[in-house]
């Protein structure tokens, strides 16, 4: 007999033993949020800001994700939007069902994953339901967040680093049955353990942008900062840029932060950013139409050495086309550029004679392999880094929440409150959330 999703959250929010967590039948439908594969089309001729995702992404019943060997049921107590659900839910650079149907040709695993709707979402805190054959570190009960890389891990390119596997890739964008979704299913090397003094919310949203900042700048895969390294940050108040500003100040860097707000201004330095430039106020013009505009990248330059006395060591880049040029512009002699996305067009253009002569690297990276992912939520736990959520929404409202983050008229993270009914559960350890209490309340700030 099929259950209820009530049931089971009932069962959650009691605290529940995992043996009765375990007995609870799974309901055959599940609430959860989607594009649709018969309206890939629709934003055809429709400009890039125009297209709007509270079109295409709808929050409805959808069969339950099925289980399978070395799969986890996960009951999805929050989720958080990342952009990668606005890209999907544009259907820019191009329709996810593409990553679903390449997906379907691996066997009949993956052929599960391609059908006519794709449910997003690529974070989640969340509850064990279910295991499947070969699963034997986790079980039903459990409190775990999820990281988003998804490999087998046997082709043996990934071995070493298992974002080098030709077959990795990110959960809820390139696979089906995200964590947009009330159930959710995931490999069972993407689970890890819920950092215990944080709520069912703020656990949520760091997976995705966390472990990416932490690749990009701490690993070795990455810049691998070290101490002193004066580290330009853009969009230092965003998904990524909030985590980068905490792993520079944490490794002794010098993060000179880029944002578009006065306010925004304000919060950085709240959190320990001193040097800080509002483009906005700036009006920086990087391009005159198609060509860029060489004079403003010698502006910016000069701001940053009028902050910190001289060039950066590291640029965090991932606004791609409109900065890009500026980027590798303005890096110190030696320094590295390391770029994840290209938020405002991927075709890049920069004056090679300042990256050859200046002897600079540009570093591609991407997500986080296990250890880092790993890592990353390590020090989450250790109240190290702490995740900057300024508001959450109902799973019915992701689409808006989506939205707010095309159109950059958020800070910081989005949450979605999945099956946790309201802001404020799930803290499993009320004195270590007591110890943080002040770093806590900083970082409230950025709450709307
Ligand atoms: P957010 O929207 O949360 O933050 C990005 C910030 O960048 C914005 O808040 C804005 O800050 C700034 N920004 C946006 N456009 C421009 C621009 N044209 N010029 C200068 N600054 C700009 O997004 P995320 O940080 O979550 O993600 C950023 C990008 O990275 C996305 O494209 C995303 O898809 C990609 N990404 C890639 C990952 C990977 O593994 N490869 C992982 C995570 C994200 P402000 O207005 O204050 O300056």
């Amino acid at each position: 007999m099929a259950g209820t999703m009530d049931a089971i959250r009932e069962a959650i929010l009691a605290g529940a033993p995992g043996e009765e967590i375990a007995n609870l039948e799974l309901p055959e439908t599940v609430l959860a949020a989607f594009v649709r594969k018969d309206e890939q089309e629709m934003f055809e001729g429709i400009d890039h800001q125009d297209k709007d995702p509270r079109k295409s992404l709808h929050v409805e019943q959808v069969p339950t994700p099925p289980l399978g060997p070395n799969e986890c049921q996960i009951a999805v107590m929050a989720s958080a939007i990342n952009f990668n659900t606005v890209w999907t839910s544009i259907f820019e650079p191009l329709s996810t069902f593409k990553f679903l149907e390449k997906f379907a040709k691996t066997g009949e695993l993956g052929a599960r994953h391609n059908l006519d709707h794709h449910i997003v979402g690529s974070d989640a805190s969340a509850v064990v339901l279910r295991t499947g054959p070969g699963v034997t570190r986790w079980k039903p009960g459990d409190r775990v967040t999820v990281h988003c890389n998804y490999v087998d891990l046997e082709a043996p390119e990934g071995h070493d680093d298992s974002m080098m596997d030709p077959g990795q890739k990110i959960w809820g964008f390139e696979t089906n049955f995200g964590g947009l979704a009330e159930i959710a299913m995931v490999k069972a090397n993407q689970l890890m353990p819920m950092p215990t003094h944080l709520t069912w919310e703020e656990a949520a949203v760091p997976g995705l942008v966390n472990s990416t900042s932490y690749r990009m700048l701490v690993s070795r895969n990455g810049a691998n900062i070290k101490q002193g390294d004066v580290v330009l940050i853009w969009g230092a108040t965003g998904g990524l840029g909030g985590f980068a500003v905490q792993y520079v100040l944490n490794g002794g860097g010098i993060p000179v932060g880029v944002v578009s707000s006065p306010e925004k201004v304000e919060l950085l330095h709240e959190i320990g950013c001193e040097h800080v430039i509002d483009r906005k106020a700036e009006g920086y013009q990087f391009w005159d139409g198609d060509k860029q505009n060489q004079k403003e990248f010698v502006r910016f330059g000069k701001t940053i050495r009028g902050l910190v006395g001289e060039d950066p060591d590291i640029v965090f880049e991932h606004p791609g086309r409109q900065t890009f040029g500026a980027s590798v512009f303005v890096t110190k002699r030696g320094g590295k550029i390391v770029t994840c996305a290209s938020t405002s067009g991927y075709k890049h253009e920069y004056d090679n004679r300042y990256l050859w002569m200046m002897l600079k690297d540009i570093i591609g990276s991407h997500f986080a392999n296990y250890k880092e992912a790993w890592e990353a939520n390590r020090l989450i736990n250790l109240g190290m880094i702490h995740p900057i959520l300024s508001k959450t929404y109902p799973l019915a409202e992701t689409a808006e929440a989506a939205f707010q983050v095309h159109n950059n008229l958020h800070k910081g993270k989005l949450g979605i409150l999945v099956l946790a009914p309201d802001e404020g559960l799930g803290i499993q350890d009320d004195a270590k959330r007591a110890k943080f209490a002040d770093k806590i309340d900083v970082f409230k700030r950025f709450s709307d």
